[in-house]
């Protein structure tokens, strides 16, 4: 049977190798073509790990796919694709690669670390752009139990112990201290992290520990009963490391401050700012009690029964530049005065924005008289017969809808 020989088993850091086509057939992707060799240094996407990409002589490859027995597939520029039984040369790209030994190796390392510190076992791995993914085990996670398995794993890292690959049968790995055990069956492949860890695993690891450089965890969170950790390695964890650098400075500066009180000086703010809206909002009704008098003394009589006098005071006007609620401020201010009916309107470019209201000794259903009102301007509004809020999309017929409710109070018996 046509299979491949994985020379990433034996050398993860094998970039460049010789290999013969064995096949080349439709990858179902326009454009590109399904190229399986004899050997390759390719490592295709699987457990957890992302594909490599790299170039087989002039042709790109895009994509490596695991076929088991099969072996495994590149798929390629089909412009450049080799012919059936030549000779090709394989480039690995190494910075892809490289990046992946990094995170791969820290997962081992971190995952490690936590059953050694916290006995939780690791239960999900996954390798993305940015950053990797552990689901853990932890039952009950903090920054300080999470800390404290980072410096354990930086501790491994820095001691630049020796990874290594043993090919076992299953009965040797059954007698071996394994972190998980595996789901494959037959001869075994067993990665050793010198005096800390081994587990079975057919991914591209460092030859030693000191080449993942940095493992730093981002930040975690409880997904679905496990303990999910977001984490960085290697030239990832210095990447990682600029951003936030850049945005914590970018904070600060805001506030002329050094980089590590940008916090402190947010919360003043928060906290300033919370102080202004509430004399803001104090202010807004002391201004809303004197803009009320002042309509008050130019409102007309209308003609009311059961208001004191006969009459009630009706305040009927569209008011610019009003939100919701400085324009139920003012009513509300109106209707504090005895015998008072308000019926405010105000626009926001084609939206139309209503507040009817009245004092408890003045007549007329504001719920009722809103309804008519929000059916003139096509959107909708309600409330109780003192009090009613509404609007709609008719801005250029506000005017009509409060005279139109302005008559019907004056009609009322
Ligand atoms: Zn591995």
């Amino acid at each position: 049977m046509d299979t491949t020989e994985r020379l990433y088993y034996q050398d993860s850091h094998l970039t460049k190798f010789d290999a013969r086509v064995l096949s080349v057939s439709d990858a179902g992707v326009e454009g590109r073509v399904a190229v399986r060799l004899d050997r390759t240094a390719f490592y295709p996407t699987g457990g957890g790990q992302p594909t490599d990409t790299g170039a087989l002589d002039e042709a790109r490859v895009f994509e490596c796919v695991d076929e088991e027995e099969r072996g495994v597939l590149h798929l390629v520029e089909a412009a450049h694709a080799p012919e059936v039984g030549a000779l090709v040369r394989g480039e690995v790209d190494w910075t892809r690669r490289r990046d992946h030994i990094q995170q791969h190796t820290g997962q081992h390392i971190l995952s490690q670390a936590f059953v050694e510190l916290h006995g939780a076992e690791t239960r999900g791995f996954r390798m993305m752009s940015e950053a990797s993914e552990i689901d853990l085990e932890l039952a009950s996670p903090g920054d300080a139990a999470i800390e404290e398995a980072v410096n354990r794993a930086n501790e491994i890292v820095w001691d630049d112990r020796p990874v290594r690959v043993h090919h076992v049968t299953a009965e040797e790995a059954a007698r071996m201290p394994l972190r998980k055990d595996s789901e494959r069956e037959g001869a075994l492949r067993i990665v050793e992290i010198e005096g800390f860890d081994m587990s079975p695993c057919g991914g591209t690891h460092a030859h030693r520990t000191g080449e993942v450089g940095l493992v730093a965890v981002r930040s975690w969170e409880r997904a679905r009963g496990l303990t999910r950790i977001t984490f960085v390695a290697g030239a990832r964890a210095l990447a990682d490391y600029r951003r936030a650098n850049r945005t914590a400075r970018a904070v600060a500066a805001l506030f002329s401050a050094g980089r590590d009180e940008g916090p402190e000086a947010v919360a003043r703010l928060l906290e300033e700012n919370k102080l202004l809206l509430r004399r803001a909002r104090a202010l807004g009704e002391t201004a809303a009690r004197a803009e009320a008098r002042e309509l008050l003394e130019e409102a007309m009589q209308v003609s009311g029964a059961g208001t004191p006098g006969g009459g009630a005071r009706l305040v009927a006007q569209v008011l610019e530049a009003r939100d919701a609620e400085g324009l139920k401020r003012l009513a509300s201010a109106l209707v504090e005065h005895a015998g008072t009916v308000a019926l405010l309107g105000s626009r926001e470019g084609a939206d139309a924005r209503l507040v009817f209201a009245r004092a408890t000794d003045a007549p007329g259903d504001m719920n009722a008289l809103m309804r008519e009102a929000c059916q003139m301007l096509e959107g909708r509004g309600g409330g109780r017969p003192d009090m009613a809020q509404g609007g709609g999309r008719r801005s250029d017929l506000l005017v009509e809808a409060i005279e139109q409710a302005a008559s019907k109070l004056s009609d009322e018996p």
